[in-house]
C-alpha cells in the first residue's frame, strides 16, 4: 500500500472531477475558510503566541492551505507555512497556490521552537495499513502474493501472529480481519511529542470510525469509482478508514490533551457554514445553487457529513476548541 501510493501520488494530480477523487477543500472554499477561522480562534484565545507555523500534512493542491491562510489573515494571524508532501507533482501545484511555502519530506525537519497550527485532511487514510486474519491455523498477517494466473491475491503469512492480537479480538470467528496503521500512529506520536514541547494545536479530518473495530476497509479509487486494490498497483488511490481511537491513543502523552471530536457535518455547522454559504450566495446570486450543493455535500448525513470525523489535540496549556466535544 505504501509503495503503491508513493508511486501513485508522485506522478499525478489525482484531485478533481478530471482526476480520481475529490476532497472537502476542492468541493468548496468554505471548508478551508472555516478551518482557518477555527485555528485563528483557538490561537487568539491561547493568547496569540508569537511566530506560530501553519503546517499541513499531504496538502493536495494547496487549496485548503490557501483558503485557511486567507481567513486567518483577517484576524492578524499570518504564520509561516510548512508543507509536508512526498509527491513532486503535487509540490509544484502547492507552491503556486501558497507562494513561499517551505517543503518537507516528513515531520523530522520542521522547526522545533515555535507553536504548531497543524492540519491533516484526508492524509492519514493514505498511509499503509497492516492486516491480521484469523485462519484455521490461528492469526496470520494478511499479505499480498501471486496467484495462479500471475495476478496479485491476498494470502495468509506463514508466521503465527496470535501474540500480536489484542485480547478482545483473540476469539473472533475464522475469517475475521483486524486492521492497524502503524504509520498513522507513528506520525500522531510525533505530532503529540511536538505539541507537548512546542505548544499549538493539531486538527485531523478523515473518514473513519471513532472506536476500533474489525474488518478490512482497504479500498482503491480510480476515476471516482471503486476498483480492485490489487489489480493495477500505483494507478489507483489506496485508502483505509482512519481509526480515531488509535490516533487518540498515540497522542495520549503528558503535555498533550485531546480537544475532542465531532462529525464533519456537526463541526462545520457549529462553525457557521450556513452563514458563510448565505453570505457567499448574497455576493454571487448566480452561484447560489452551486454553493448550496457544496454546503450540502460537506455537511449532510448521507454525503460527507457523518462518514468524515474531526479530531483535535493541543498542548496542555491551550484552550478548548470550537465545535468539538470529548
Ligand atoms: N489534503 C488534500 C489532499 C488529500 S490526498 C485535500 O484534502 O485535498 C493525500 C495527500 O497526502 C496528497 O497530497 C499525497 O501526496 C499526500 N501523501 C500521501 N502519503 C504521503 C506520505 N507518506 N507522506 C507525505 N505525503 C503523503
Amino acid at each position: 500500500m505504501g509503495e503503491s501510493n508513493a508511486h501513485y501520488y508522485a506522478f499525478r494530480d489525482p484531485l478533481g472531477s478530471a482526476g480520481d477523487f475529490i476532497t472537502a477543500p476542492e468541493i468548496s472554499q468554505m471548508f478551508g475558510e472555516l478551518v482557518g477561522l477555527w485555528l485563528a480562534d483557538i490561537w487568539t484565545r491561547a493568547g496569540s503566541p508569537p511566530d506560530p507555523i501553519y503546517c499541513e500534512l499531504g496538502p493536495g493542491r494547496g487549496t485548503l492551505a490557501k483558503d485557511a491562510l486567507r481567513s486567518m489573515a483577517q484576524f492578524g494571524l499570518r504564520p509561516k507555512v510548512h508543507l509536508i508532501e512526498g509527491s513532486p507533482a503535487l509540490r509544484a501545484i502547492q507552491s503556486e497556490a501558497v507562494p513561499g511555502a517551505h517543503f518537507h519530506e516528513d515531520m523530522a525537519s520542521l522547526p522545533e521552537d515555535r507553536p504548531l497550527l497543524l492540519v491533516a485532511n484526508e492524509f492519514f487514510d493514505a498511509l499503509p495499513v497492516r492486516q491480521l486474519v484469523r485462519t484455521e491455523a490461528g492469526w496470520r498477517e494478511r499479505m499480498v502474493g501471486l496467484g495462479e494466473d500471475d495476478r496479485f491475491v491476498f494470502v495468509a503469512g506463514d508466521q503465527p501472529m496470535d501474540s500480536a492480537v489484542p485480547d478482545r479480538f483473540a476469539s473472533c470467528d475464522q475469517g475475521t480481519i483486524i486492521e492497524t496503521c502503524p504509520a498513522a500512529s507513528a506520525v500522531m506520536s510525533e505530532i503529540a511529542r511536538r505539541l507537548a514541547v512546542q505548544g499549538g494545536v493539531a486538527l485531523a479530518v478523515d473518514y473513519g470510525h471513532l472506536a476500533s473495530r474489525t474488518g478490512s476497509t482497504l479500498q482503491a479509487i480510480a476515476r471516482h469509482a471503486k476498483v480492485d486494490p490489487l489489480a493495477d498497483p500505483g494507478t489507483a488511490d489506496l485508502t483505509a478508514h482512519v481509526d480515531f481511537a488509535a490516533l487518540a491513543e498515540a497522542a495520549d502523552v503528558p503535555g498533550v490533551r485531546c480537544l475532542g471530536s465531532a462529525t464533519q457535518g456537526a463541526w462545520l455547522s457549529s462553525l457557521g457554514i450556513d452563514a458563510r454559504a448565505a453570505s457567499l450566495s448574497k455576493a454571487a446570486p448566480e452561484r447560489a445553487g452551486e454553493i448550496e450543493a457544496a454546503r450540502s455535500r460537506l455537511v449532510d448525513a448521507d454525503q460527507m457529513g457523518e462518514l468524515f470525523q474531526v479530531i483535535a489535540f493541543a498542548g496542555a496549556d491551550w484552550p478548548d476548541a470550537a465545535g468539538l466535544a470529548l
